[in-house]
């Protein structure tokens, strides 16, 4: 078999959906990225688990995904299958009303957003610092996304993962090395659930905390042109954003893709962006940091299709 051929049993097979030749631009904040051979939204555990029996088989290359806020897949996309995390995996419940911490059981597949408002009108504390982080829960757990001061993997009280070849694996939150946008969890593994520890707070603090990210949010965040957040990590001791303005690179253009004016660590498309009008800024103002300060930046955004 050839092509998609090797496929076409996984649409009768799973209950999820799945989609050919997917352009990943539909996927993606960006609103870049070629196509995916596969994009499978797998609504159960059985989909994931035959999806994956079928790409070991044929030896075809997979990767998780949730909503595309923290990649840049290349202008040729991805020879291979992205899984996505459908109904099963977009259900969470609150704690029925209680004093001190308590525990929020959710799908790796719910929004990130849902999970906060959800908290806000159950009247729950410890989210606050994600209002206005897109994507899902499965992808800000992977980045362990946050705030300068806070972030997903300090509520953190167990993960539970999909490991291909073993089922259903727990982590207890000790077990993995949190650190800086790096949950360690290791690429290969699908976040499939989350257990976080939310306490019963004050509803107008809840609210005051999450009017104030969004506030900070709105002045320092390009948020009407398409992006994908920060590109780069902090460097330490650092911020990345100082380092590429203090060059006077805001501005700074390739094709449709242009450095932030807002914001100097956000390169955002301002129409017709390619991932190569991206990666070819973000190899320039790595080039300039370097030159400038001796520092090496990182890329924090995450890639797909590139070799
Ligand atoms: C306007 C804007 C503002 C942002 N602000 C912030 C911010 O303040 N703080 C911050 O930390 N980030 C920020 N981001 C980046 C991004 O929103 C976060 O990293 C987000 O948590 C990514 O979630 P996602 O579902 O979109 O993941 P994706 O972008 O789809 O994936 C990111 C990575 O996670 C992996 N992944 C996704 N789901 C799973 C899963 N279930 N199991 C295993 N691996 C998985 C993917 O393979 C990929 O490597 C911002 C982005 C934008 C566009």
């Amino acid at each position: 078999m050839t092509g998609f051929d090797a496929y076409c049993d996984l649409e009768g097979a799973i209950t999820g959906t799945v989609l050919y030749n997917e352009p990943m631009a539909r996927h993606t904040s960006y609103r870049i990225g070629g196509p995916a051979s596969l994009y499978i939204e797998c609504a159960t555990l059985a989909d994931i688990n035959c999806c994956l029996k079928a790409f070991a088989e044929h030896g075809l290359p997979w990767c998780p995904m949730g909503k595309g806020s923290n990649l840049l897949v290349s202008d040729a996309g991805f020879s291979g299958a992205v899984i996505t995390l459908g109904n099963d995996f977009k259900q969470f419940s609150f704690p029925d009303e209680t004093e001190g911490e308590s525990l929020l059981i959710a799908g790796a597949g719910v929004i990130l957003s849902t999970l906060v408002q959800g908290a806000f009108k159950s009247g729950y504390s410890g989210l606050e610092f994600a209002v206005g982080i897109p994507g899902t829960l499965g992808g800000a757990l992977f980045m362990n996304a946050g705030s300068a001061a806070e972030w997903i993997g300090s509520i953190v009280e167990s993960l539970t993962v999909l490991r291909p070849g073993q089922g259903l694996v727990r982590y207890e939150v000790h077990e993995l090395p949190w650190a800086y946008r790096c949950s360690g969890v290791p690429a290969g593994e699908i976040i499939v659930e989350a257990g976080l520890r939310v306490k019963k707070g004050h509803l107008g603090q809840i609210r005051a905390k999450m009017e104030a990210s969004l506030k900070r949010r709105r002045k320092t965040q390009p948020l009407t042109v398409p992006n994908a957040g920060s590109v780069f990590r902090n460097p330490p001791d650092a911020s990345a954003g100082q380092l590429i303005d203090s060059l006077g690179l805001k501005g700074y253009t390739v094709g449709g893709a242009c450095v932030s004016n807002v914001h100097a660590n956000f390169i955002v498309n301002e129409g017709g962006a390619t991932a190569a009008d991206v990666i070819a800024i973000i190899m320039y103002v790595r080039e300039r940091v370097k030159e400038a300060y001796g520092t090496e930046l990182q890329p924090e955004i995450r890639f797909i299709g590139f070799s």
